[in-house]
């Protein structure tokens, strides 16, 4: 396994496999790693022959007060999980080098998809997420990437960017991968404390007896405000419960299937967790 810091290295290590024409698969991770992103690494290795995993704390995507300048970097620890997982190649490169001064001056705007959910509550964090993802998919130029069902929104708006500006690769959407008590692993689980850590599995607790209330032909609303008194009363602060079609379509009804959406928050940590319910016609 080789560790590239820079475009110029990357695109250099890259070449033989390019010309012979080899199958490329990209994970972005922001570092931290844990099971889930092993396992979209693993994803990556089963369909792929060379496998590329970025590491990089993208600070456009992160707002004023949010946990940029904390947020764990773990290179060492991380390097050691990747090539236990058969990663070829880890990216991971400076501030400086894919923001180069004065300024990038060029914006990568997705719309729709982004005005919900975290692009509400998290202003401008989505024009970071498509600005880091457009750049780093012309710097590895990935046949396949692969990124995780449990950013589920993330999912759509680069599944959009990739369409609207005709990318040529395929985007691979993971399932989450979950602790044993159910809790979606997640780097800022880490910022927990011991008691918030017993806590935090109630979101998707609270998701699958939504999902069997749904499945019990109890109303989308009553369900919605059932999941926010749980969370609530559990010790949450709620910065959105809601339900929207897989193409984030707004939506009033259980008469399709439907993805039950939470962010909330644990202190100072805040989490995020999703769950698709399959509509069933009687
Ligand atoms: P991050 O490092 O948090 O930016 O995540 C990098 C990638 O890993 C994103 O595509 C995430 O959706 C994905 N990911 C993070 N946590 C999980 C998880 N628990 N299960 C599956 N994918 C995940």
């Amino acid at each position: 396994m080789k560790t590239e810091t820079t475009i110029h290295g990357l695109a250099a290590s890259l070449h033989p496999a390019r010309s012979a024409r080899k199958l490329i698969g990209f994970v972005p991770t922001m570092g931290n790693l844990h099971e889930g992103h092993l396992n979209l690494v693993r994803e990556a290795k089963n369909l792929c022959d060379i496998v590329v995993v970025s590491i990089f704390v993208n600070p456009t995507q992160f707002g004023p007060n949010e946990d940029f300048d904390n947020y764990p970097r773990t290179l060492e620890q991380d390097s050691h999980l990747l090539a236990d997982v058969g990663c070829d190649i880890i990216f991971a490169p400076t501030v400086e080098q894919l923001y180069p001064k004065p300024q990038v001056k060029t914006k990568v705007l997705v719309s729709g998809v982004t005005d919900m959910l975290c692009g509400h509550s998290r202003p401008g964090h989505f024009d970071g997420v498509a600005l880091i993802v457009t750049k780093l998919l012309n710097i590895v130029q990935p046949s396949y990437a692969f990124f995780g069902q449990k950013d589920f929104q993330q999912v759509v708006v680069v599944k959009q960017l990739v369409h609207d500006l005709n990318m040529p690769l395929e985007i691979i959407a993971v399932p989450t991968t979950r602790s044993a008590d159910g809790l979606a692993l997640s780097s800022r689980n880490g910022y927990l404390t011991a008691e918030q850590r017993q806590i935090a599995p109630t979101i998707y607790q609270s998701l699958l007896a939504a999902e069997t209330q749904l499945h019990d032909g109890i109303a989308l609303a009553d369900v919605l405000e059932t999941l926010k008194h749980t969370l609530c009363h559990a010790g949450f602060e709620i910065d959105y419960v809601s339900a929207y079609t897989p193409d984030l379509e707004h939506l009033t009804q259980f008469d399709q299937d439907v993805v039950l959406f939470v962010a909330a928050k644990l202190g100072e940590t805040r989490l995020i967790d999703n769950l698709k319910v399959k509509f069933i016609a009687t």
